[in-house]
C-alpha cells in the first residue's frame, strides 16, 4: 500500500468514527461540523484518486460540450472540402433521374446552369464532370468523343467557367464512357489494354480539358505512367503552372461502382477491370501506386472507394504527407447509406456525417461526394 492510499484509508476510517459521533449529537454546531467534514471527505477522496496517478482516466470533461466535442477532430468538414459529381450527357435538354443513384440526375448542357445556381449560392466550391455520350454512334474503339471540342464535357467546362467564375472545375479523364468496348483505354487484339497507346490518348484528352479551362484534370483510368505523360504535355503546352493534376492513384476494382456505371453508361462490354484497377486486398500495391504517382508529378492523390479503404487513405496521407489527399465516396457507398436509412437502420444525415468524418479522420481533406448538395444545407445549420 502506498503512502497516499494509506492516508486515504486512514481518513475514511476516522470519518466513519466521526460519523458515528455526529449521529449521537443534536446541536446545530454539530450539524455544521458534519457538513464541513463531509466536504473535506469528498475533497480528500478526490485528491487521493488524482494524486495516486489516475488522472489519465478522466476524459469526459474534455468533450462534455458540443463545441469541445468538435475540437476533438483533427479536421472538421467544411464546404470547401467537397467536390460534387455531375453527369453531363450529349442530349442538351435531358434531365433524367438515375434510379440506382438516389436524387442524382444525368443532365444535358441546357440544364446545368439552373441546377448549379442555387448550389453555388449555398456555397458550392467545386464540381467534377463526367461525360455521358448517349447519341447513336458516339462511341468507338478509340473513345474519340472524349475530347470532341463540341462534346458535352468540353462545352460544359467553358459554360461553367463563364457562368460561375468562383467554381473550381475538375474534369474526370478516362475513355470508358466513350469507348465502344467500355474499357479505360485502347485495346490490343487480344482484348487487353495497350498501355502505351492508352497513355498517349488519355494524356491528349487531359490536355484538351485543361486547354478548354478545367482547373484540375483527374485521370481515373489506371494505366501505368499516365500521370507523367499528362504532366509533360501540360508543361510542353505551357499550362502546367495553372492546372492541378489529381491522380486517382489508388482506385480499387469491386462492386461499389454499379450505380455510377448506370449513370455514365460505362459498363464494359466484356470482361472486367481487374487487370488495371487494384485488387481489394492490395494494400502494398496501393502504396506503390501512390508513391509512383507522386513521383510522376501528381499534385493531389486520390483513394477510391473511400469508406471500405480507410487504411489506404491513412497510408496515402502518410506517404503523401506534404500534399492533399482526396477520397471518392463512390456511388455504391452513397446508395448503401440511402438504402439502409430507408430500411430504418439509421438516420440518413447522421450516417452521412459519420461516414464523411470517418474519411476525414483517416486523412483525406478533399471528398468527392454525392451528398454535397445536402451538406451545403446541413453545414449551414
Ligand atoms: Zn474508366
Amino acid at each position: 500500500m502506498s503512502f497516499l492510499q494509506d492516508l486515504a484509508f486512514r481518513d475514511s476510517a476516522s470519518d466513519r468514527r466521526q460519523m458515528a459521533r455526529v449521529h449521537s449529537a443534536s446541536t446545530i454546531d454539530d450539524r455544521r461540523s458534519h457538513i464541513s467534514r463531509a466536504r473535506s471527505y469528498a475533497s480528500t477522496s478526490a485528491t487521493s484518486v488524482s494524486i495516486s496517478g489516475d488522472i489519465s482516466s478522466q476524459l469526459h470533461g474534455g468533450y462534455s460540450h458540443p463545441l469541445a466535442r468538435s475540437w476533438q477532430a483533427e479536421r472538421q468538414l467544411t464546404k470547401s472540402m467537397l467536390i460534387y459529381p455531375l453527369f453531363i450527357s450529349d442530349i442538351d435538354d435531358e434531365e433524367t433521374l438515375i434510379p440506382s443513384l438516389p436524387d442524382q440526375h444525368r443532365r444535358g448542357i441546357n440544364k446545368i446552369v439552373a441546377h448549379l445556381e442555387p448550389l453555388v449560392r449555398k456555397g458550392l466550391r467545386s464540381v467534377i464532370l463526367f461525360g455521358v455520350p448517349l447519341a447513336a454512334g458516339a462511341k468507338d474503339a478509340l473513345g474519340t468523343a472524349a475530347d470532341d471540342p463540341h462534346g458535352p464535357v468540353m462545352a460544359s467546362i467553358r459554360l461553367i467557367r463563364q457562368r460561375f467564375p468562383q467554381l473550381f472545375v475538375v474534369v474526370d479523364v478516362c475513355l470508358c464512357e466513350y469507348t465502344s468496348h467500355g474499357h479505360c483505354g485502347i485495346l490490343r487484339e487480344d482484348g487487353s489494354l495497350n498501355n502505351e497507346s492508352s497513355v498517349d490518348r488519355i494524356s491528349d484528352v487531359a490536355l484538351a480539358y485543361a486547354q478548354a479551362g478545367a482547373h484540375c484534370v483527374a485521370p481515373s483510368d489506371m494505366n501505368d505512367g499516365r500521370i507523367r505523360a499528362i504532366k509533360l504535355k501540360l508543361i510542353e503546352a505551357g499550362i502546367a503552372h495553372q492546372v492541378v493534376l489529381m491522380s486517382y492513384a489508388a482506385k480499387f476494382s469491386g462492386c461499389l461502382y454499379g450505380p455510377f456505371r448506370d449513370a455514365a453508361g460505362s459498363v464494359p462490354s466484356f470482361g472486367d477491370r481487374k487487370c488495371y484497377q487494384l485488387p481489394h486486398g492490395g494494400r502494398g500495391l496501393a502504396r506503390r501506386a501512390i508513391e509512383r504517382d507522386i513521383g510522376e508529378g501528381a499534385d493531389i492523390i486520390m483513394v477510391k472507394p473511400a469508406s471500405q479503404y480507410l487504411d489506404i487513405i491513412s497510408d496515402a496521407k502518410e506517404i503523401g504527407k506534404n500534399m492533399p489527399v482526396a477520397a471518392y465516396h463512390v456511388s455504391g457507398e452513397f446508395a448503401m447509406i440511402h438504402a439502409a436509412a430507408k430500411a430504418g437502420v439509421f438516420d440518413l444525415k447522421t450516417m452521412a456525417f459519420e461516414t464523411t468524418e470517418g474519411i476525414l479522420r483517416a486523412g483525406a481533406t478533399i471528398i468527392v461526394s454525392y451528398f454535397t448538395p445536402q451538406f451545403l444545407d446541413w453545414l449551414e445549420s
